[in-house]
C-alpha cells in the first residue's frame, strides 16, 4: 500500500528527507558560498556560487512551493527584498495598480519608485471592483498588486473577481498573502501569477527571522526575470535563516489555526465592549468583507484584527500602554500576541485612523488575552 502524505504532514516533517551519511531527521545547514568545479570545468554538484541559489534553500522552497500549489518558489532576505525583485523585473515605466489600503512599507516603496520614474503608479479601492476595472482600463498595466486581508484595516478583496479583471486587461497579478497564509488561502489556484509572503510573519512565526518568499503559478518570462533579480540584486537569505524558517513552518498549521480561533473569540468579545467603537476583523459577520472572506479563505479568517477606541487617539495609546500579556511592538504573525498604535508608527503619510490599535493575536490561552485587553480597556 502506498501512502500519500498530506501537505500538512509534509510541512510538519519539513519534507522529511533524511540526510546521509548520519541519517539526520532534520536537514543539515549548508553554509558553503562556493562549490568545486570538476576537472572538465563543469559543476558536478550542480552548484556554482550561493548567490545563484544555495542548497540551504532546497527544503524551505519546496515546502513553500507545495503549500501554495505553485511551480517554483524563491526565498529572499526579507519580504521587501521579495517585492523589490518583482518590481525590478518590470520594464522601466511599467504601470502598477496597487490597493489604497496595503502594508505601508511597500506602499511607501511603490510611491518612491513612482516619484523617481521607475514605475507608473495608480491606486484602487480594495473592495470596489468597478474602481479597479476603471484603474486597469485607464492605461496599459503590467502588474496588479493585491493584498487581502489588507493592513491595517483588513479590507477583503475578492481574489477571483480582481484576478479576472487583471486578466481581461492583460496585467500580471501579485497577491501579498502574508496575513492570509497558505493555510487559509491559495491565490495561485484562483489564477494569481505570483504570491508574496513576508516570511518574517506567520511562515516563520517566532519573531526571530526576517525573510521573504515568492511562489509562482507558471515559469513565465516575468518569473525568469524575478529569479535573475534575486541573483543580480543580491538580496539572498542566509543559510541559518532559511533553516530557521523551515523549522518555524513545521508548526505553521497549528499556529495559524490557534491564532484564528483566538482572534475570532477576541473580536466577538471586543465588539460588545463599551470602550470599543469598532472591531475590524473579516471573521465577524458585521465585517463588510465577511462573505467574500468566507468564500475564499478556509479554516479561519486570520490572526490579525484592529480595534478603534471610542475615546480617540490618546485613549488608544493609553490602552496600549496598559497591556500586560500583549507586547507593544510592530510586526505580526508570531506565537506571542502584539499590540500596536499603528498611525504613530506609520508617521505623517499614514492613512490609518489615529484611534486604531492593531492586534496580532498569538497562540496563548484566549482567556489570558481577553482578560488583558479588558483590564487595558477598563471595564
Ligand atoms: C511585514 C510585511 C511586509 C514586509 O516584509 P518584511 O519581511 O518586513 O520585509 C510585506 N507585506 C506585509 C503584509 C507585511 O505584513
Amino acid at each position: 500500500m502506498s501512502v500519500m502524505p498530506s501537505l500538512e504532514t509534509l510541512t510538519v516533517h519539513g519534507l522529511g528527507r533524511v540526510a546521509e551519511p548520519y541519517r539526520d531527521i532534520v536537514p543539515p545547514i549548508h553554509l558553503a558560498s562556493t562549490f568545486e568545479r570538476g576537472e572538465d570545468g563543469g559543476y558536478p554538484g550542480g552548484r556554482m556560487y550561493s548567490r545563484d541559489g544555495s542548497p540551504a534553500y532546497i527544503e524551505v522552497e519546496e515546502v513553500l512551493r507545495q503549500l501554495e500549489g505553485g511551480t517554483q518558489a524563491l526565498v529572499f532576505a526579507s519580504g521587501h527584498a521579495a517585492a523589490s525583485a518583482v518590481l525590478q523585473a518590470l520594464q522601466a515605466g511599467d504601470r502598477v495598480v496597487a490597493p489604497r489600503a496595503m502594508y505601508w512599507g511597500l506602499r511607501k516603496w511603490l510611491l518612491d519608485l513612482a516619484e523617481h520614474g521607475y514605475i507608473e503608479l495608480a491606486f484602487y479601492d480594495n473592495v470596489d471592483l468597478a474602481d479597479l476595472d476603471r484603474q486597469l482600463a485607464a492605461a496599459p498595466t503590467r502588474l496588479l498588486w493585491i493584498e487581502t486581508p489588507a493592513n491595517p484595516t483588513w479590507e477583503v478583496t475578492d481574489l477571483r473577481a480582481a484576478i479576472a479583471l487583471a486578466q481581461k486587461h492583460g496585467a500580471h497579478t501579485l497577491v501579498d498573502s502574508t496575513v492570509a497564509t497558505p493555510v487559509l488561502s491559495q491565490p495561485l489556484a484562483l489564477g494569481a501569477d505570483i504570491v508574496l509572503h513576508s516570511a518574517t510573519k506567520y511562515l516563520n512565526g517566532h519573531s526571530d527571522v526576517v525573510a521573504g518568499a515568492l511562489i509562482t503559478r507558471e515559469d513565465s518570462a516575468l518569473w525568469q526575470r524575478v529569479r535573475s533579480m534575486r541573483n543580480l540584486g543580491g538580496a539572498v537569505l542566509g543559510p541559518f535563516e532559511a533553516w530557521l524558517l523551515l523549522r518555524g513552518m513545521r508548526t505553521l498549521h497549528l499556529r495559524v489555526r490557534a491564532a484564528c480561533a483566538n482572534a475570532l473569540q477576541l473580536a466577538g468579545a471586543l465588539e460588545q465592549h463599551p470602550a470599543v467603537a469598532q472591531v475590524l476583523y473579516p471573521g465577524l459577520p458585521s465585517h463588510p468583507g465577511h462573505a467574500i472572506a468566507a468564500a475564499q479563505m478556509s479554516g479561519g479568517f486570520g490572526g490579525m484584527l484592529s480595534i478603534r477606541v471610542r475615546a480617540g487617539e490618546d485613549a488608544a495609546r493609553e490602552v496600549a500602554a496598559r497591556v500586560r500579556v500583549f507586547k507593544r511592538a510592530t510586526s505580526l504573525g508570531s506565537v506571542e500576541s502584539l499590540i500596536e498604535h499603528r498611525a504613530s508608527v506609520e508617521g505623517p503619510t499614514s492613512r490609518c485612523p489615529p484611534d486604531l490599535l492593531r492586534l496580532s493575536v498569538g497562540i496563548e490561552p484566549v482567556a489570558d488575552l481577553l482578560e488583558d485587553l479588558q483590564q487595558a480597556l477598563g471595564v
